[in-house]
Order: structure tokens, then C-alpha cells, then sequence
């Protein structure tokens, strides 16, 4: 047989029809097969279920969770007196006329449909308009039986997971009592622009008292979450009540906070939204308070459960103004616990989570204190007894000491904080960041009107600065005396945290006491002085600037130029000197050359992006920016590098002293390559426009001027400086030119000034998704530099393997281990010939590193870029990613190598090894990497298999790419290369 045959027009409109029996026949089946379902589970589906009052006048028609909360909300005001009701679709396609209008109540009046999406320009939305024709057609004999046309209105709601709650669907049912109900509205936002929003008492609420609810504020991967099941869990299993969790997460990589929220009760429990009056709540972290509203939601007369490092006594001093005022405005009773100390004097580190679940137990009164420590103490049995009793008892420690030390705090009669919370933003923000961004970060984004925000989703850069997280433990400090000033460690820091600057000496005037400096080394900068500086707020204390610095005590090598310390000793004095040193003037660009060194006095155009500590992407990206950011255009895939560069509230991407940055958008997995040479065909068409009026205004400008600016080079930084300069000259010159020609020029000229198209994202994008697209613009020959930063897993998603996924590596989908090598995309691009290859690595080295950047952006054709990156989904500590990237290329694993196209056309060879043979055994790279170790735990033997599998694979791509290397290919011009003029035009 054949299936997906090429039809014509013969046919084609008789087989759509034929198939109408089927699509017919499916509601009565789906609704015999939920009746089967309902025998056998004893839970009952309709296609369309009604509830709510049988002769309800008014009623809102919804599909999915929120039909749960209309339910739970009509059962609330029926109670009252009300007649309401609530039809909630199970079965949208195929529509079902004939069980819908079953389904309605003969005496409805009005109808809201509800739908949760948004369609720009539509008369409504989805099932809006399926109930309306519905109703209209319900009209013919025998369905309705002349009931009269209610009234009906479509409302939209919840966009993307916002809040839907009880008041808001009171909201609904009141607008539909109204006698000029707005045919369209939204609910759950601020409407200020077309005014289409309803007016919502938040104060409503159907929440009966027999609704135990509890959130706690914690930090991502702090174990919180973990806990919190265990203890929805043990009170289910305890009481017999029902049981709700729902775990809100943010989107950041590091330090981000997740919110548990957790529901109690005897009876079902029919709330799908966040609870809002707790009777509990819990800070897991001390320096949330101030930061994040923590006692927004707790209920009047509530308790509050406060990890503090000042005790029961102390706390109440270190406590802003407001918050104390709030603390005895609504007669909170506050227990504080020293979890940290309590878990570090325990033996468990950093893991608080059982500090502060034995607290809650302890203080929450959900069910018996001793019982619940038993509990609590079964559940460690269970989880830890594995891994051995000394994990087991550390746990029982920590427990009992939680006991023995949880305080109540004392509550003073009046607020006395000489201090109180900051504004999220400083008051010298710009004024968008104070009013949008300063909302988004106090976590108040809800409250922004509609007009508030850009219609076409372009943000401001460069706001990460005004989101001070203060995440690190230990930031680095800096002696001088031991340093070589070879600018290693801000070229390693992955969140731009560390900056070094060399400056006439004048400059000094009026630095703070503690403000280090020393004279600088080198000649680029005359007689100058050179400093090296940490950004306190905004270091994650990742500790590689202080593992690369090679400025070590001879006397003493514990001692390095760079030292971690405490953060709290070092913050305020390092706040103080960054406010110093950004006051410095920048480098001259011009001075700029592409190496370690002087790269990195390049302004970083990415800085302090929510990437993880340590984060092996994002070193690349930063240095690309510092290079050639001011010039360029950067598509950027979806997956982590997409959500660090451009997840709100704050943007990293920023812009330098003279106002220029990365252009950036991101794509999809499967086009961003195509997006990419988009930029470039525009920017060319765009330049070609210039062009084109430069020569029909020659006459007009200076002598010589169109031939000059026409034939500029650009290859460096002064050239690019030089003709940025023509280009203003050539603004004045047009100015005083009355021709549509010249004001044409206006917008073209900066096109005269070269641009830069980088295509990024991960081995997710560049490997699987979107490489037939990659592959289609290396083949289109277009003059776009390709960065893959490699990670060899899904990184974003969680590490679900790709095709990068090394041989012998574990990862999601592939838990048994990887068996087939990876796929070598360095070798596909340059059996191509035209394309500009490199793969590299900065831990291993960083010189090969800027060199293949500087290649890649001066070959005027695809460049592509193959970058080691790694990443806490590889299963260590990132801290010794330097030394793990080392290893990687020692053992033959990674090959740093360039295959540049123009050295054919020289007569030398294009393939160059950058790294030696194999010295090491595969082992001694993989044996630090949990993806890798993972598998020799559970099944030692198949792994010793696959590792003998990757070392024959690393001799045989050794053995091809040497072979490779030798190669001399004759020295005539390739032909065949499709240019990217030639493609546009075709
Ligand atoms: Fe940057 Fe990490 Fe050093 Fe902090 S510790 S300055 S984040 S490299
Ligand atoms: Fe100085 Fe060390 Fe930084 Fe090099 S890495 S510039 S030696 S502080
Ligand atoms: Fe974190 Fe890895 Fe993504 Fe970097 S690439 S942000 S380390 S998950
Ligand atoms: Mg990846």
C-alpha cells in the first residue's frame, strides 16, 4: 500500500470529503470510551461538562485547568445565592454541536467564553468562535427548542501560566450581569491603552477554612523542592487530607529563586492557582529579606518561618523598617532557625533543606511535632540508607539540632530600623528601568499596565547592572605585587565580573584610599597604570579568574595574584572601587589588537547574564563582543545562550562608551542559521544601496571623497575608526545637498561601515535541529561567522543528549551510555572547502582561541567556529572546567585545529593542528565527569567497552586529521563557490 501520494485536483476536495463519517462518528465514541474510563477509575469525563446551577442565567464556557477554578468559584457564589454555572470542554475538535447544546442549561442568558491565547487581528478567539456559530446554529428546530440567543462575550486570559483566580472570574460573571457588557475583554491584567481589561476585587476570596496553605521562598537547587514533597508526602500519608504542590521556578541559571506553594485540606482540592493568603510561609535565604516580598502573602495572624544568622534575639535589629512594620501590623509570629549553621555544624555544607522542613513541622501545627520528626527520620532512612549510615546520621543530627535550635524571634512593640528596603533599582537608572524593569525584578511584573510595555518586544540593553544578585560566597581580590598583567583571568570570567583597564596615571586623582593600581607593563599605552578590578555584586564567585592566574608567589605558591575571599569583608570597599573604575576612561578602540592581552581591554558587550556559575559559553560570546561587538549583528538560537542573553527582567547584552553594541535576536532551533543569513543579505542589499548613492552623489562631494570612502579597507580597528569618521564627514556633506539622492543617503551611510553577522547557539541547535540550515548557509558561501559552543547535551533543557553527546558519555535518552561517536561537524564543514574551520577550547588555549576568531571574522566567507564549552550538566565542579578542557585535549578527545581556505589559494597547507597527539589515556579526562562515571558505577563492564570504543576513536580521527594536515590541494581559485550577491540576486 501508499500513503502520502501527490494528489491533483481531481480528487483531492472528494477525499476531504470522505472522510466526514469518521469525524462524525468520534464524539460518540470519545464519550463511550470516558464512560469505560469512569467504570473502571470511578472518574467521570463528559465531552462537554456542566456544573453549576441547572437553571443558571449566566454561565462561562472554558477549557483546561481553569475550568477548575470557574468550578470552584460558581460553587462559592450558588451558595450565596447565585445562579451560575460553568461548561467546561473537554472535546474541542471535532466540535460536537449536538452534545454541547445538551449541555447547556435551556435558561442560560449570557455566556463568557474564556480562552487563553491571543489572536492578533481575529474577530475572537478559538472557541469563542466555535460556541458562537454553535449557538446560532443551535437555533434549528429540535435543538434548543426556541430558547431564546443569550447574550454572548469572549474574554481572554492567563498568557503564558499568568494567574487566574477566583476574583477574576467573578470579574467575568459581573461584566455579563451588565447591561453593556464589552463584547471582547482580558482578565488579569492592566489594560490602559484599549481599555479592555475588567476591573478585579482582589480581595475576593472562595478559599474555605479548612485549607491549611503553606509557600516557602527559596533558592533553585537548594533542595526546597525536594523537601517539600517528602513533606506533602508525610501529611498526606498522616492525616489522610488531601495534598497540593505547585512549585513556581524562575528562568534564571544561577541563583534563582523557586517559590513552593503548598495546600492542605479534607477535602478535594479544586484551587489551580498560587496560594495568596499562606498561614505559613518560610524564607529559606537571609538575603531574600529586602529583596524579595516575602511577607506579601502571608495571611493576617500567620507565621513566618526566617532563616537568620542573628538568632531569635538579634534578628529583630537586622531587619528593615517596613518589614518590622509589617511583622506587627499583621500580628506575625516569626521563628527563626541559623540553618546554614545548623546543616555546615551537621556535616551537610550547604543542604539546609532538612534543617527547614523539620522546622516547619515543628512550628506549622499540621500534625503531631514528634510524629512528624518520625517521619521525617523514616524518609531519610529510605532516601540516604544507600549511600551509607554516616549520611543517614548527619541527616538525624541535623534534624535534631534543627529542634534544639529554632527560636522564636522577639516582636517588638513598634519598628525601630534606623533602615529600610531598597528601591530594586538605584534612583540614577534610567527611567524605563526604574518603572519596568525595577517592577519586573521587585517581582511585581503583574502590576505593569498595558502600556507599559514595547509593542514590537525590543528591550533596552545593558540592564543586568542594576540587578546587583550578589551571589558569590568568595569574590576574588586582587595583589598586585604577584601580577604579570596577562589579562588571563577577565578573559576566563564567564559573567565579565573581573576587568582590568590600563590609564594615565592622572586618572588616579581622587581614587578611594583602598582603589588598587600599579604601573603598566607593556608599551601599547605610553606610560600608564593598570589595575585589575572585581565587580563584588556581580561575581558569582565561580573562582576560575583565581585558577588561571598564573601570577603565583614563588615563596609561597598557595599565594596568587588573585585571592577568594569572603564576599561580606570585601563587598563594600570593591563597590566602592568598581564605581571608581568605571569612571575610567575606556581603551581606544583603535589600540585594540586580537590577542589574550589586549582583547580584554575591550569593553565586554555581555555581562553579568544569569548563565550558571561558571558557564563555559559564555567566555566566547564575551570575547567576540569585545573584539567586534560595536559592529555586530548577532542571531542567536534558542537554548541556554538564548536565555542568558536575553531573558527578562534584565538584559546582559549591553553597549560600549560610544553608545555602539551587538544588534541580537534570537531564533528557533531550526532557523536561526537561515535568520542569520538573513542579516547578512540585508546588510549587503543595504550596503549596495550606499554604494550605489555614493557614486550617483559623486559629483556633488569632495574631490576624491566617493573614492575614498568607496574603497576603504576595514580590516582593523583603525581602518574601521577611519572610515566611521568618512561616514561623518559624508552626513555633513549631504546635509547641505537638496536632492532626494542625498537624503536617501541618510539612512544608508552607516551601511559604509563594515558589519559583522555572528550565527550562535548550542550543539542542540547546530548538531540536530537546525543543521540542514546550518549546512545550507556554509554552502550559500555568505560571509557569516558561525559560533557552536558545544556542550554535547541539550543544556538547556536539562542535558538530553544530541549528536554531540560524546562515545561513552551518559545523558538523558541515553543513560546506558552513549555508543556511537560524536558526529564531527568540524570535519562536514570543511569537506566543503570554502568554509573557514576552527575548533577550540579556552581553557586548553586561549591564543589558539583569539587567533581563530580573528581568521574566522577577516575570511570574507561562512567561518565556523567549534567551541568546547563546558557545563554543570557534564557533572563537576566547574571551578576545574580550565583544567578539564586541558585534559580534554591532551587525551585526544578535543582537537584544536584551523582549516583556513585562503592559505590553498597561497599555496600552503589549509589544515592546521593547533594540539599534539594523544599523551594522556582517555581515562584520566573522563574519570572527573559524572556523565562519564555515572556508568562505570552502574555497569562497569559496558563502560570499560565504550571507553575502549572512544580510544580507538580518538586514534582513528587523529590518524584522518593528520592525514588531512598534509594535504597540499592545488593553489587554484575554487570555483563553484555561490556568493551571496549571486544568491540574493537568484
Ligand atoms: Fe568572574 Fe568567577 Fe572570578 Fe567572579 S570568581 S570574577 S565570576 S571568574
Ligand atoms: Fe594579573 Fe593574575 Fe589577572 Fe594575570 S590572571 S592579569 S596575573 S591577576
Ligand atoms: Fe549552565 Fe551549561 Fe547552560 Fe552554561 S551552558 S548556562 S553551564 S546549563
Ligand atoms: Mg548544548
Amino acid at each position: 500500500m501508499l500513503r502520502g501520494s501527490s494528489q491533483n485536483p481531481d480528487t483531492f476536495f472528494q477525499m476531504q470529503e470522505a472522510r466526514n463519517p469518521y469525524y462524525d462518528d468520534c464524539p460518540d465514541i470519545l464519550q463511550g470510551e470516558m464512560d469505560r474510563f469512569a467504570e473502571i477509575t470511578g472518574r467521570q469525563y463528559k465531552l462537554y461538562a456542566y456544573c453549576g446551577d441547572p437553571e443558571a442565567e449566566r454561565i462561562i464556557i472554558t477549557m483546561g485547568s481553569s475550568g477548575e477554578t470557574v468550578h470552584e468559584t460558581v460553587d462559592y457564589l450558588n451558595a450565596r445565592g447565585a445562579k451560575l454555572g460553568v461548561l467546561k470542554v473537554h472535546l474541542f475538535r471535532p466540535f460536537s454541536l449536538e452534545h454541547f447544546i445538551a449541555a447547556l442549561p435551556a435558561t442560560v442568558k449570557a455566556v463568557a467564553v474564556l480562552d487563553r491565547t491571543k489572536e492578533h487581528g481575529a474577530v475572537g478567539e478559538p472557541l469563542y468562535l466555535d460556541v458562537v456559530p454553535a449557538l446560532v446554529q443551535a437555533q434549528a428546530p429540535g435543538l434548543r427548542n426556541g430558547a431564546a440567543q443569550p447574550k454572548v462575550i469572549g474574554g481572554r486570559y492567563g498568557l503564558s501560566s499568568k494567574e487566574f483566580t477566583p476574583a477574576m472570574v467573578k470579574a467575568a460573571f459581573d461584566e455579563l450581569d451588565k447591561e453593556n457588557s464589552k463584547p471582547h475583554f482580558t482578565v488579569g491584567i492592566i489594560d490602559d491603552v484599549t481599555r479592555l481589561s475588567l476591573e478585579v476585587d482582589s480581595s475576593f476570596r472562595v478559599e474555605g477554612d479548612h485549607v491549611k496553605s503553606a509557600i516557602f521562598y527559596g533558592l533553585g537547587s537548594d533542595g526546597m523542592v525536594g523537601a517539600n514533597k517528602n513533606s506533602i508526602k508525610i501529611i498526606s500519608e498522616v492525616t489522610g487530607e488531601y495534598a497540593q504542590g505547585y512549585f513556581v521556578y524562575d528562568s534564571k541559571k544561577a541563583g534563582s529563586t523557586t517559590t513552593s506553594h503548598l495546600r492542605f485540606s479534607p477535602q478535594p482540592i479544586q484551587s489551580v492557582y498560587l496560594v495568596d493568603e499562606a498561614d505559613f510561609v518560610a524564607c529559606q535565604q537571609w538575603n531574600f529579606i529586602g529583596k524579595v516580598d516575602v511577607l506579601e502573602r502571608v495571611k493576617q495572624g500567620g507565621t513566618f518561618l526566617l532563616n537568620s544568622p542573628h538568632g531569635g534575639a538579634g534578628t529583630w535589629d537586622e531587619l528593615p523598617l517596613s518589614i518590622q512594620q509589617e511583622i506587627i501590623d499583621k500580628e506575625l509570629k516569626v521563628y527563626v532557625i541559623d540553618a546554614a549553621k545548623v546543616a555546615a555544624d551537621a556535616g551537610m555544607g550547604r543542604r539546609i533543606n532538612t534543617v527547614m522542613q523539620t522546622c516547619f513541622f515543628a512550628i506549622a501545627d499540621v500534625i503531631p511535632k514528634d510524629r512528624a520528626i518520625a517521619e521525617i527520620r523514616a524518609a531519610i532512612e529510605s532516601s540516604y540508607g544507600e549511600k551509607g549510615r554516616k549520611i543517614v546520621e548527619m541527616n538525624f543530627a541535623a534534624v535534631d539540632a534543627a529542634v534544639d535550635h529554632l527560636e522564636e524571634m522577639i516582636v517588638h512593640d513598634d519598628a525601630s530600623s534606623d533602615f529600610d528596603v531598597e528601591p530594586p533599582v538605584p534612583d540614577h537608572a534610567p527611567d524605563f528601568v526604574k518603572q519596568v524593569t525595577g517592577m519586573m525584578l521587585a517581582g511585581k511584573g503583574d502590576l505593569l499596565p498595558v502600556s507599559a510595555l514595547p509593542v514590537d518586544g525590543t528591550w533596552p540593553v545593558g540592564t543586568t547592572k542594576w540587578e546587583k544578585r550578589n551571589l558569590a560566597p568568595e569574590i576574588p581580590t586582587w595583589i598586585p605585587d604577584l601580577c604579570i598583567q596577562c589579562n588571563k583571568c577577565a578573559l576566563v570570567c564567564p559573567h565579565a565580573a573581573i576587568r582590568v583597564e590600563a590609564y594615565d596615571p592622572a586618572e588616579l586623582e581622587g581614587a578611594p584610599d583602598q582603589f588598587l593600581s600599579m604601573p603598566y607593563k607593556g608599551k601599547e599605552f605610553g606610560e600608564a597604570l593598570y589595575t585589575v578590578q572585581v565587580v563584588p555584586e556581580d561575581c558569582t564567585g565561580c573562582t576560575l579568574c583565581a585558577k588561571v592566574c598564573p601570577g603565583i608567589d614563588k615563596k609561597n605558591p598557595e599565594r596568587v595574584s588573585l585571592m577568594m575571599e569572603p564576599h561580606a569583608e570585601h563587598v563594600d570597599s570593591e563597590k566602592v572601587s568598581w564605581d571608581f573604575f568605571l569612571d575610567l576612561p575606556e581603551t581606544d578602540r583603535t589600540k585594540m589588537r586580537p590577542n589574550v592581552k589586549m582583547s580584554q581591554f575591550g569593553e565586554p558587550l555581555i555581562e553579568f547574564s544569569g548563565a550558571c556559575s561558571g558557564c563555559g559559553e559564555t567566555p566566547y560570546i564575551k570575547l567576540i563582543t569585545q573584539l567586534y561587538g560595536d559592529r555586530s549583528l548577532i542571531a542567536n538560537a534558542t537554548g541556554c545562550s538564548s536565555i542568558f542573553g536575553g531573558n527578562l527582567p534584565a538584559t546582559p547584552y549591553t553597549t560600549n562608551c560610544e553608545g555602539r553594541g551587538p544588534a541580537w535576536a534570537n531564533s528557533l532551533f531550526e532557523d536561526n542559521a537561515e535568520f542569520g543569513l538573513g542579516f547578512r543579505l540585508a546588510l549587503d542589499k543595504h550596503a549596495e544601496t550606499a554604494r550605489r548613492l555614493v557614486t550617483q552623489l559623486a559629483d556633488e562631494l569632495e574631490d576624491g571623497f566617493a573614492a575614498e570612502i568607496l574603497d576603504a579597507p576595514q580590516t582593523d580597528e583603525v581602518e574601521i575608526f577611519m572610515q566611521r569618521t568618512r561616514v561623518e564627514g559624508l552626513r555633513n556633506m549631504i546635509k547641505k545637498i537638496d536632492s532626494p539622492a542625498a537624503r536617501e543617503m541618510e539612512q544608508f551611510a552607516d551601511y559604509l561601515v563594515r558589519k559583522d553577522v555572528w550565527i550562535i547557539g548550542g550543539d542542540g541547535w547546530a548538531y540536530d535541529i537546525g543543521s540542514p540550515g546550518l549546512d545550507h548557509v556554509m554552502a550559500s558561501g555568505a560571509n557569516v561567522n558561525i559560533l557552536v559552543m558545544d556542550t554535547e547535551v541539550y543544556s538547556n533543557t536539562g542535558g538530553q543528549q544530541s549528536k554531540a553527546t560524546p562515545l561513552g558519555a551518559t545523558a538523558k535518552f541515553v543513560t546506558g551510555g552513549k555508543s556511537v561517536p560524536k558526529k564531527d561537524l568540524g570535519l562536514i564543514a570543511l569537506s566543503y572547502g570554502h568554509v573557514y574551520v576552527a575548533s577550540v577550547a579556552f581553557g586548553a588555549s586561549d591564543s589558539q582561541l583569539t587567533r581563530a576568531i580573528h581568521e574566522a571574522v577577516s575570511y570574507e566567507g561562512p567561518s565556523l567556529i567549534i567551541a568546547n564549552a563546558p557545563c554543570i550538566e557534564h557533572g563537576y565542579d566547574l571551578a576545574d572546567s580550565l583544567s578539564q578542557m586541558k585534559l580534554a585535549v591532551e587525551s585526544g578527545y578535543w582537537t584544536l585545529y584551523r582549516y583556513d581556505p585562503r592559505l590553498v589559494a597561497k599555496g600552503k597547507k589549509p589544515l592546521q593542528l593547533d594540539s599534539k597527539p594523544q599523551s594522556i589515556p582517555l581515562m584520566d579526562y573522563f574519570r572527573h565527569e559524572n556523565r562519564f562515571t555515572k556508568l562505570e558505577r552502574s555497569d562497569a563492564e559496558h563502560f570499560h567497552e565504550l571507553v575502549a570504543a572512544a580510544e580507538a576513536e580518538v586514534k582513528r580521527k587523529r590518524t584522518l586529521f593528520e592525514a588531512l594536515a598534509v594535504l597540499d590541494l592545488p593553489a587554484e581559485e575554487m570555483v563553484g563557490t555561490i556568493t551571496a550577491e549571486t544568491e540574493a540576486a537568484e
